[in-house]
């Protein structure tokens, strides 16, 4: 096909086919030539003339740029519009007019990115062309020029700015929405949907008897009966369970062909029944002349007998019996469902209480929460008495129990007992009938059981504890209920290991790895909380620093393992001497720090004499060689020598110092100092 021109001929029919003339050459055609009859003063001299191109050129501009994509013609759409602008300001005398420029461009910077705006800050001194090579006040024009460039710049940047705030804002808010959302869906879901989809079934399971009606009622269109009936076995007659016509029409006799139906399980087919001499089973309105009964068998399991009957002699053929038989399955099956209805019921409630036990033994850290939270859950997937041993080394003791007995001794053996095959086999053993069982059951003396379900808490190989159900009631658990309580230990498991995990990081956080004191940082905190208590209930609290004297030489003599032995060993006297209230710590080094609460400088210095005595009464022995060691002890009290935490450690140290520099192996109070 031709050559370029044809294209653009074509092209004037067909949107895609737009020609590049039509496309960018016309309007900047009409652009320039604007543009240019500005320059030279066409608004001042041919108003009409240079409005008429201009407003042409600025539609021509606005539609193209409008009816394309969003970029294109924009640089040319906004300058055919500050040429309107500059035209007007021309034609009328009012140069002022061009500071319009400079709302112009900051509105444009809403609308367009920072490459147009910038592009057409540079092109709007090019209206000013002419004053600009006249060389007539050049300085205003540049001054006017470089203002509205940096106009250009300034302005897209603020908008970028706030662009971004904006969307930032947007999208956390639409990341709020969402989790919202998610966590509403969540809920539904877990909760509130499966118990509805699981209601739902369980509901459509109870239409057994619909189901049934709707079977019975096809079966007797489709053998032309009069009746069809279905009988359920009850005990060691039955009862009519389903039929199409109405019950109260009905009399079941319990007796003749039906019964004998179920004694012997055969079917039964008889052309003509004489209802004076033969019973039926059933008396109902209507005349029986023809029968056809079928035991309704599930397996080996006889559910029901099926009847089809009519008054009508001989009324049923070979295939109405086959037709019969053919029901059959689907009435086991309806039958079937009803059945496991209450067993899904069950197993259902099972797991969602074991969901939900299990979900509150994971919600805790303390041993002792979860441990009575593990025997609360166990008591409601099985009533009985629980009880909890955690393992002691080699012992077990009892930490929780929800049995009604008052058992005294705490920590025990196992060996002998039931539970120790529990402990060795490290499975769980349910017995359902203890009475023949002669070997203990329990630890200790426990009267009335007759079941009891024993399982060994794991955690990976270690076994970290024994939970016991007990019961006055044989066999007191089924095989799901020992699941449940199987999966429920399994989870307490992993979670008192959690706990205890938790509870030793925070002993090695807490404690000094050498004496097992409190250590430095603790010490701290315990004594800030003390003065605290202090400032409450008005009360005395005092302070003793106790250092070990010449120490640095017992290292020197014995060598440093000595020295490890006799910090422990003095930490040991320290914890031994002191009350119970009292706070002991490795304050550092060779130095300890015990806070006395509640205690006045008497029985501070009563207290401090005492340990300083059994120190210096303790014998160490190393190397073959007997030696003792002394302490010297500074004691400062508060509120009386001090008033705040750093003033009373100063004040003990100060009394410390004292008694160092009076020879050693003494205590001394910071008010024998003033
Ligand atoms: P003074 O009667 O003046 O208190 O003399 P001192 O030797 O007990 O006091 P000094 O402060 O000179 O020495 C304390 C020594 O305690 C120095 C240090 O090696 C030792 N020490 C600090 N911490 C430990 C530790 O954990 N184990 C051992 N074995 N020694 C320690
Ligand atoms: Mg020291
Ligand atoms: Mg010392």
């Amino acid at each position: 096909m031709g050559g370029p021109l044809q294209e653009i001929l074509q092209g004037r029919g067909g949107k895609k086919r737009t020609g590049p003339w039509i496309k960018k050459g016309a309007p900047l055609f009409f652009l320039i030539s604007t543009w240019l009859a500005l320059l030279i003063d066409f608004p001042f001299k041919q108003p009409i003339l240079w409005f008429a191109l201009s407003l042409v050129t600025a539609i021509l501009l606005t539609s193209l740029h409008i009816k394309s994509s969003r970029k294109d013609f924009s640089i040319e759409f906004l300058f055919s519009l500050a040429l309107v602008l500059s035209g007007i300001a021309k034609a009328y005398a009012v140069p002022w007019l061009k500071l319009a420029f400079f709302p112009f461009i900051i509105g444009m910077s809403v609308f367009y990115g920072m490459g147009t705006i910038i592009t057409l800050s540079f092109l709007l001194p090019f209206l000013e062309l002419r004053t600009f090579l006249s060389l007539n006040d050049v300085i205003h024009e540049v001054a006017f020029s470089v203002f509205l460039i940096l106009t250009a710049v300034i302005s897209p940047l603020i908008m970028n700015t706030l662009k971004r705030e904006k969307e930032q804002a947007v999208s956390s808010l639409k990341l709020i929405k969402e989790s919202a959302r998610n966590i509403a869906d969540d809920t539904e879901s877990a909760s509130v949907r499966s118990d509805k989809i699981m209601s739902h079934y369980f509901a459509s399971m109870m239409k057994t008897d619909e189901e049934l009606r709707e079977l019975l009622s096809t079966l007797k269109h489709a053998v032309f009966a009069d009746a069809a009936y279905f009988f359920a076995q009850r005990g060691t007659g039955f009862f009519l369970r389903c039929t199409t016509e109405s019950n109260s029409e009905n009399i079941i006799t319990g007796n003749g062909i039906i019964a004998k139906c179920f004694a012997d399980r055969t079917p039964f087919s008889s052309p003509e029944i004489d209802e004076k001499t033969v019973e039926v089973g059933y008396i109902k309105d209507g005349k029986i002349t023809s029968l056809i009964a079928f035991p309704v068998m599930d397996g080996s399991t006889l559910l029901g007998v099926l009847t089809v009957d009519s008054a009508r002699y001989q009324a049923f053929s070979d295939a109405d019996r086959n037709i019969v038989q053919m029901f059959i399955p689907q009435i086991v099956k309806a039958l079937e469902r009803e059945r496991i209805y209450p067993r899904i019921q069950r197993d259902y409630d099972g797991l969602k209480t074991l969901h939900e036990e299990s979900a509150k033994l994971v919600s805790s850290l303390n041993t002792d929460v979860i441990v009575k939270k593990l025997c609360e859950g166990a008591s409601t997937i099985a009533a009985s008495s629980a009880f909890f041993f955690i393992s002691k080394k080699k012992k077990f003791q009892l930490i929780h129990h929800t049995g009604t007995e008052d058992i005294s001794e705490k920590v025990f053996d196992l060996k002998g007992t039931f539970l120790s095959m529990v402990v060795e086999n490290r499975q769980p053993i349910y017995m359902s009938d203890t009475s023949d069982y002669r070997i203990p059951i329990m630890p200790f003396k426990f009267e009335n059981v007759h079941s009891v379900f024993a399982l060994p808490m794991l955690y990976e190989t270690s076994i970290i504890g024994v939970f016991v159900l007990l019961s006055e009631k044989t066999g007191f658990l089924d095989t799901f209920q020992v699941e449940l309580l199987k999966v429920l230990c399994n989870q307490a498991s992993t979670s008192i290991a959690n706990a205890q995990l938790h509870s030793e990081i925070e002993k090695m956080a807490t404690t000094d790895g050498l004496t097992g004191l409190f250590n430095h940082r603790v010490f701290q905190e315990k004594l800030s909380e003390e003065l605290k208590r202090l400032n409450r209930f008005s009360e005395t609290i005092s302070l003793m620093l106790v250092d070990i004297d010449f120490f640095k030489k017992i290292n020197d003599t014995y060598g440093h393992p000595v020295g490890d032995l006799v910090l422990k060993n003095v930490s040991k006297v320290v914890e031994q001497t002191i009350r119970d209230i009292d706070i002991p710590a490795r304050y550092g080094g060779e130095e300890f720090a015990i806070i006395l609460p509640r205690t006045d400088e008497t029985a501070a210095e009563n207290i401090a004499e005492r340990l300083r005595k059994a120190v210096e009464e303790k014998s160490f022995i190393a190397q073959g060689k007997t030696f003792n060691i002394t302490v010297s002890i500074g004691i400062a009290t508060a509120p009386s020598n001090a008033k705040g935490k750093e003033e009373l450690i100063d004040k003990a140290d100060q009394a410390l110092y004292f008694a160092k520099q009076s020879g050693r192996n003494n205590s001394v109070l910071w008010n024998v100092l003033k």
